[in-house]
């Protein structure tokens, strides 16, 4: 039996940043829950600050 290629592993879009992030190991057990890329972007949504890494004038 052949494992599961990288291609096949299932993503979704950050709740925060609405970038595609990719199942990871890590992410396994909380796959269902996740909703953010990363860290950063978690905290964003609990400290309700400004999205990390964008890079685009508001002005
Ligand atoms: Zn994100």
């Amino acid at each position: 039996m052949r494992g599961v290629k990288k291609q096949d592993l299932p993503s979704k879009p950050c709740a925060t940043c609405g970038r595609p992030f990719t199942w990871r190991k890590s992410l396994a057990k909380t796959w269902d829950d996740v909703k953010y890329c990363s860290d950063a972007c978690r905290r964003y949504k609990q400290s309700g600050g400004k999205p990390p890494s964008t890079k685009r004038n508001d002005t």
